[in-house]
């Protein structure tokens, strides 16, 4: 872990996934220490090696301070938050840089944040999150139903159980939160809609098979039959099918 200074924090997103729907992303740390297996951000070009991925992770102390600088950009703004790190991994603990950014976009009146996180650390914010009433929601990353293959693919994230539990936390608490299967993980479909309808309103699910992108050959070599193109077409085929005949079905995150 490096103390950094960033230069600018929020990131304009004029290509790519989040670009027409966001203006921003937002990341208060660089690296992630909850280290997925199938993560795509050490495909992007870094100085760190691509195998050392959820070994590193960079703070950015003048993150929050960085949004009052920019605070302009915020009003009326559209931020994602975040894309390339998890913004409540363990350090926050320690360093609360998600918690003083929402503070401080706060201030400024964005038109919509989405968070995006995989840590029930979130709910250690509440009040904040509740403070943007209807302007914020919370993804919280369901790739499975099955906290074996969880803890085979995503070894340092808290569990599937524990973020189905995270789900049902945050909509109790009005927070509007939906489940993003990003990327679907070998599965039972029928378990999976069943764990997560009672809670969220919406499922956003992402047609990446993150086999390009995964950083463990050998869970792909070993689960092989899943990720075969077709085959995990027709997963993703099927699930989306039972989330729409559920009213899941979100359009885009
Ligand atoms: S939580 Fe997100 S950013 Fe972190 S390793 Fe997993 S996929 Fe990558």
């Amino acid at each position: 872990m490096t103390e950094v200074k960033a230069k600018t924090i929020l990131t304009p997103q004029n290509g790519g996934a989040l670009s027409g729907h966001y203006n921003f992303s937002l990341n208060p740390y660089a690296g992630c220490a909850f280290k997925c297996s199938y993560c795509y951000v050490p495909k992007f070009p870094s100085k760190h090696k691509y195998d050392d991925w959820g070994n590193w992770v960079e703070v950015k102390t003048n993150a929050a301070e960085l949004i009052r600088k920019e605070r302009a950009l915020v009003f009326g703004s559209k931020i994602f938050f975040s894309s390339a790190t998890d913004p409540y991994q363990y350090l926050e603990l320690k360093y609360r840089l998600s918690r003083a950014c929402l503070t401080e976009l706060l201030k400024y009146s964005p038109a919509k944040i989405t968070m995006h996180t995989r840590s029930h650390l979130i709910l250690q914010d509440l009040p904040l999150l509740q403070a943007f009433g209807e302007r914020l929601s919370v993804g919280v990353s369901i790739t499975t139903d099955s906290d074996e293959i969880g803890r085979i693919f995503e070894p340092m994230a808290p569990s599937i159980s524990r973020r189905l539990a995270l789900i049902a936390a945050l909509n109790e608490a009005g927070i509007n939160v939906f489940a993003s299967i990003a990327p679907l993980l070998p599965h039972d479909p029928e378990k999976l809609v069943q764990a997560i309808k009672p809670h969220a309103k919406k499922v956003w699910i992402d047609q990446m098979s993150a086999i390009d992108t995964n950083t463990r050959k050998d869970l792909l070599a070993e689960y092989s039959d899943f990720f075969q193109a077709d085959n995990y077409d027709r997963a993703v085929a099927k699930l989306t099918a039972l989330l729409k005949e559920a009213g899941l079905v979100k359009p885009r995150v």
